[in-house]
């Protein structure tokens, strides 16, 4: 046991350094789309939206724009506030239609030419198209399609769509859109626009979410409700699972194109990814989140001095954990707003203090007490095993970790990209083993019938049809895995090493 903890370990601390000093080895997150129809400051809508939606993805940005004849685009590496907010960029996306995206990438390398929204040049005029999700069988249409001379510009997963959509021979673009998407699998929620339209798509289970709001006379496309209300429009309603809207200048038209299944959203919206203040599936992320720690606090209370959250994706649940087991709630860690996500790699001698950048602990708060630290997930325990540490080193008497989702087991396909297998903590430790790896005095995790429980479903996850696409916690994909499983698994593409942005 002790050799596995201390490689672990040494792991833990090596990877956790490297976390706040390269992209390379970080949990990489998912994307955002936003969108927009008839509006004249469609672009700078559209990069308010995405400032919104920065939290879904922070290595790359987008704006596709057409003004009905020509489109427009920019891509840029980096956060959306360090590219979008500049007149000389904004003034170049003409036209009062307008798609963005916010990227992480999960299928593709990183690299300019896999930054979305993506553009092609098809038999009936321009198409830009964005895309938050993963499909699981790109790779393998990918195969088929370049077996019949296809030429990909780029290693993303978003591009077999836009192929099969060039190589539709049905009328309209809504029937080319349909006749690709039925060739397809896995987890997309995509917005695309023609020259005279917008369109919005979910896949068939609704993994990854798509709202619709309203802004004067324009309809907004968006993956969260908190890009719609930046710009101050209206939450009309989620496109639904197997939706496609068409949105032109005469309005809005919905199809359910695919045969009727029952939905499963991601749980992990809930749990991690949206942001607190958005809907999703109609509930308020912020109270979902409050629920799963009073759940917790029901299920694994233990007597302490205080409940501390993991800032930031800690403290809904924390709120609720405190309420329910009338702990006082307290900032016993407090985050470094201002941490990049590349910093300057320290000499060796100063290297230690990387772990410190981004969280620090209020020691004065914790010196000789009992505590309660709260966060949302643990996926590789590289932030768990650091904090419970810092807390030690900060005096405190005894450390009980509690976890507000239940432990990740599974990896994900649909666009999350919680790494392999072996990485994740869970998939091969005992929770006993994991608190003692983590040298907490106890660990225990949210149940997954308290995790449905706290999102309205008294009676528990329902096994025969679940509610929610739950994979990472039961291994239970709701769709199937080509990619993964098929031959298509040896196939490799070729990387081409590109510069980022001639402009910077
Ligand atoms: P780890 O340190 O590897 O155990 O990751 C857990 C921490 O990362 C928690 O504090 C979560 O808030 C956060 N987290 C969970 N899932 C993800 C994800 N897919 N991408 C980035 N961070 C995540």
């Amino acid at each position: 046991m002790q050799s596995f903890k201390n490689a672990f370990l040494a792991r833990s601390l090596s990877e956790n350094y490297h976390k706040l000093t390269s992209n390379e080895h970080q949990i990489r997150d998912e994307c955002g789309a936003f969108g927009i129809m008839g509006h004249p400051d469609a672009a700078t809508l559209t990069a308010l939206g995405l400032q919104a939606l920065q939290h879904r993805g922070q290595e790359a940005a987008g704006i596709v724009t057409v003004d009905g004849d020509r489109f427009y685009a920019e891509r840029r590496m980096g956060l959306v506030r360090d590219n979008f907010t500049k007149n000389s960029v904004i003034n170049r996306l003409c036209g009062n239609i307008a798609v963005g995206h916010v990227r992480y990438s999960t299928t593709g390398e990183t690299a300019m030419r896999n930054v979305q929204p993506l553009f092609a040049d098809m038999n009936f005029g321009g198409l830009s198209l964005a895309h938050n999700g993963n499909l699981t069988n790109a790779l393998a249409i990918r195969r088929e399609l370049e077996k019949t001379g296809a030429i990909f510009q780029s290693t993303t997963d978003t591009e077999t769509i836009l192929h099969l959509i060039a190589q539709s021979t049905k009328a309209t673009v809504v029937d080319k859109f349909v006749e690709a998407l039925f060739k397809v699998n896995g987890a997309y929620a995509l917005i695309g626009s023609s020259k005279d339209q917008l369109i919005g798509v979910r896949d068939p289970l609704g993994i990854r979410p798509l709202v619709l709001g309203r802004l004067g006379e324009s309809y907004v496309l968006a993956s969260e409700t908190c890009a719609l209300d930046i710009i101050g429009a209206n939450f009309i309603r989620e496109i639904e699972n197997g939706e496609l809207v068409s949105i032109t200048s005469n309005g809005i038209q919905s199809l359910k194109p695919f045969p009727p299944i029952k939905e499963r959203p991601c749980i992990f919206e809930y749990i991690y990814f949206a942001r607190p203040d958005s809907l999703v599936g109609g509930k308020s992320v912020y109270e979902c989140r409050k629920n799963f720690g009073r759940e917790l606090a029901k299920e694994s209370h233990v007597e302490a001095d205080m409940v501390i959250p993991v800032p930031d994706s800690g403290v809904p649940a924390a709120i609720g954990y405190a309420e329910a087991s009338k702990t006082p709630y307290e900032l016993g860690i407090i985050r470094n707003h201002y941490v990049g996500r590349t910093f300057i790699q320290p000499q060796q001698s100063i290297r230690s203090f990387g772990v410190k950048l981004k969280h620090n602990a209020n020691a004065s708060l914790i010196h000789g007490k009992k505590i309660i630290l709260l966060d949302d997930s643990i996926v590789r325990g590289t932030t768990s095993v650091k904090i419970v540490r810092m807390m030690r080193e900060a005096g405190a008497k005894e450390v009980h970790f509690r976890v507000a989702s239940p432990p990740i087991t599974h990896p994900d396909f649909y666009g999350i990209d919680t790494p392999n297998k072996d990485q994740l903590l869970a998939s091969s430790n005992t929770c006993e083993e994991m608190r003692d790896h983590l040298e907490a005095d106890s660990l225990s995790f949210l149940s997954i019938s308290g995790l449905y429980r706290a999102l309205g479903h008294p009676a528990g996850r329902d096994d025969t049809i679940p509610q929610f696409t739950d994979h990472c916690f039961t291994g239970d994909y709701p769709t199937t895995l080509e990619d993964r499983d098929g031959k298509q698994a040896e196939f490799q593409l070729s990387f081409l090493s590109s510069p980022t942005h001639p402009e910077g």
